[in-house]
Formats: C-alpha cells, sequence, structure tokens
C-alpha cells in the first residue's frame, strides 16, 4: 500500500472504528451501511452527519463540512496531524512513521473532488444525458440493480465537469492547479464513468469506457491512477476475506461483486502483480481463487501469477472456465448462476491444473 494511512484505514474500517471516533456524538446510530450522528460543529437537532461504513469519512449535510477520519480528529479534538496519526495508528496495531502532511492534505482534496464529480455523473447516467450509456449497459446483460450496485456514471467530458465542480464552491485557482495534477485532459471524450478505490475505500481514481470501441482500447485513465498502481480493482470490497477470486478486467469484477457469491478483485492484462498480491495480503487475503480466463496469454498470465502467490508462501487455485468461454463474465451469461455455483466448488489446486493444461 502507498501510504501508512491507507492501511491503517483499513485495518480500522474492519473493526468498525466508527464507533470508536464518533460513538460519543448525539443520536450515534447505524443507518444501512453507514452511521449518522448530530454534527459536533454546529447546533445540530437532528442527526445530520454521515459517517460512511465502507470508507473513512464524514460529510455534514448541513453545514457540508466533509473530510476524512484524521481531519475531524484534528479539528475536533485540536490535535495536531502528528499527534491525530499516532492515535490512529497506536489503534490499527500498525508500527509506521506518520506520513507526509502535505501529501495526506493533496490526497484529501483528490477524493473529495472525485467524490463530487463522481456523483455528477452518477446523477447524469439516470437523467436523459446518459441514456445512451445506460442502453449500452443494459443491452451488455446488466439489470437496472446491477448497474445500480456498480455506482457507474456518464462521463460528459473535462470542461463539463470543471464547470459543475465550480458551481459546487470548488475555487477557481484552486480547482485548476488541482485538476491539472490529477485529470487526464489528453484523451478527453465523454463514456461510462467508473470508480476506482484504494484499499481502505478513498476514492483515488477514475476510469473511463467508451461504449463506442470495443475490446481493451476502450478502457483510458480520466484521472492519473499512480497513487492506485499497486492496488488490484475493488480490493476495499474484499478487504478482511481470507478467499478472493481474482479475474481479468473491470467489468468482470464489477459483475461479480454484484452477483455477491465470492469477494473479487479485478487485475489488468498484466496479470497480478507482486505488489498487487502484497496488497491483498495486507488486506487479509490468504488463498487467490485465479480465474483469469481462457486463451494462451491468459493461460500464461495464469501461470504466472501461481508463481508468484506460492513465492509468498500463500494459497492459490484455479477456476476451471469451460473453454469454449473467454472468460468469467462471458461464462455467467452464457449460462445461469447455479452454474457459476457449481463452478465454484470446482475450483482446483494450482499443481493439479498444470497437470491438466500440459496433457
Ligand atoms: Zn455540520
Amino acid at each position: 500500500m502507498r501510504t501508512g494511512i491507507e492501511r491503517i484505514y483499513a485495518t480500522l474500517l474492519d473493526q468498525d472504528y466508527q464507533r470508536v471516533i464518533f460513538g460519543d456524538l448525539g443520536d450515534f446510530q447505524r443507518k444501512g451501511n453507514a452511521y449518522i450522528a448530530r454534527c459536533p460543529f454546529h447546533e445540530d437537532a437532528l442527526p445530520t452527519l454521515v459517517l460512511y461504513g465502507d470508507r473513512p469519512e464524514y460529510f455534514c449535510f448541513a453545514c457540508s463540512r466533509r473530510g476524512d477520519w484524521l481531519k475531524f480528529l484534528q479539528k475536533r479534538l485540536e490535535i495536531s496531524f502528528p499527534e491525530a496519526f499516532s492515535r490512529l495508528a497506536r489503534a490499527a496495531g500498525v508500527d509506521a512513521a506518520a506520513d507526509d502532511e502535505t501529501a495526506w492534505e493533496a490526497d484529501l482534496h483528490r477524493s473529495d473532488l472525485l467524490e463530487n464529480a463522481m456523483s455528477f455523473f452518477i446523477t447524469r447516467l439516470w437523467a436523459e444525458e446518459g441514456a445512451c450509456d445506460l442502453a449500452y449497459l443494459y443491452k451488455r446483460g446488466y439489470s437496472m440493480a446491477e448497474v445500480e450496485g456498480m455506482a457507474l456514471g456518464s462521463y460528459p467530458g473535462y470542461v463539463q465537469t470543471r464547470d459543475y465542480l465550480l458551481s459546487q464552491g470548488f475555487a477557481g485557482d484552486h480547482l485548476e492547479r488541482t485538476l491539472s495534477c490529477v485529470w487526464n485532459k489528453e484523451t478527453d471524450s465523454p463514456g461510462l464513468a467508473i470508480p476506482f478505490r484504494d484499499a481502505s475505500g478513498r476514492l483515488m481514481g477514475l476510469l473511463c469506457r467508451d461504449i463506442a470501441t470495443l475490446g481493451a482500447p476502450a478502457y483510458r485513465p480520466l484521472t492519473d491512477l499512480k497513487p492506485l498502481a499497486d492496488t488490484p480493482f475493488l480490493l476495499y470490497r474484499s478487504r478482511g476475506q481470507a478467499e478472493v477470486i481474482v479475474v481479468e478486467g473491470i467489468f468482470d469484477a464489477l459483475l461479480l461483486d454484484q452477483v455477491r457469491l465470492k469477494p473479487v478483485m479485478g487485475v489488468g492484462s498484466g496479470g497480478l502483480s507482486d505488489a498487487g498480491i502484497e496488497a491483498a495480503a495486507a488486506c487479509g487475503t490468504r488463498h487467490f481463487v485465479l480465474a483469469l480466463g481462457n486463451g494462451v496469454r491468459r493461460r500464461h498470465a495464469t501461470l504466472e501469477a501461481i508463481g508468484r502467490i506460492r513465492a509468498k508462501g500463500l494459497d492459490v487455485s484455479v477456476l476451471p472456465i469451460p473453454r469454449r468461454y473467454s472468460d468469467l463474465d462471458a461464462y455467467i451469461r452464457g449460462t445461469c448462476l447455479d452454474h457459476f455455483r457449481s463452478l465454484l466448488k470446482k475450483a482446483m489446486e494450482a499443481e493439479q491444473w498444470i497437470e491438466k493444461k500440459s496433457r
């Protein structure tokens, strides 16, 4: 993982640490996947502060204050950044030197900006402007509930995005500066916006799927993805789970995650890297179930991943996707969930898979 705080947040979220940080606020209570409470920064008769369940962030509907847990602790307890950091590190049992404060602030701005942009894109997907993108998803075979669960959006292009953010109160100069660091303006055309979160669930990058193009070239980064270079896609969703399926491709991972039969993470055509394995292991993965797909290239990627996982002393098995399906997405769409359920029971020991493949 890139920073100490990402590791600390990932650990504490799995312990429902919201209850410790925010539990003494008035009307603190669970609300679905999140918590709500009365905001401590002003008189509040109703609980207007939302503490997200899957990421270390808060937002107040009354005063619009938002931030992450480090920011909250600094404001509420009037303590410094290093003090707030070591408080959380101790609670997580993580021995890490404090992160750089400036880098932490930049990350905070980034996730705030991207959350704002993403909520704009999601609104557009379900409005008239998103009709083509939505039709594409339905045509691909996803149900309305699946599309909603994937939290995808419709990206209108850079200029509209910047104008929207300006209307949301992001200061012009500052916004331009942040966007020029984060946004990938060179490949700017509309498409489906896909959120990419770090291991602690913070929104650190966005991808775009051009619906008029086929295959891998259809995907392009909307933002710089450097902070996510070592992070398998959807890793934050499988945190704390010992056994995780690994698939190739963004939509394969999103679909499997919606199916909810087993935790999943997605990798690119480069396969599962050493850093990716380490990030997953730090989040609790002990057993990787490889389902990277069929064909020479993907089989090679599977073999490589087996070697890398074993070298780290972790368990690995392979899901034998019937050869007439290119990958798990095609298999699930081509059969049904019951078939997928029984395929899950057929996961093979890596040894056995290698032997069968060489026959
Ligand atoms: Zn407030």
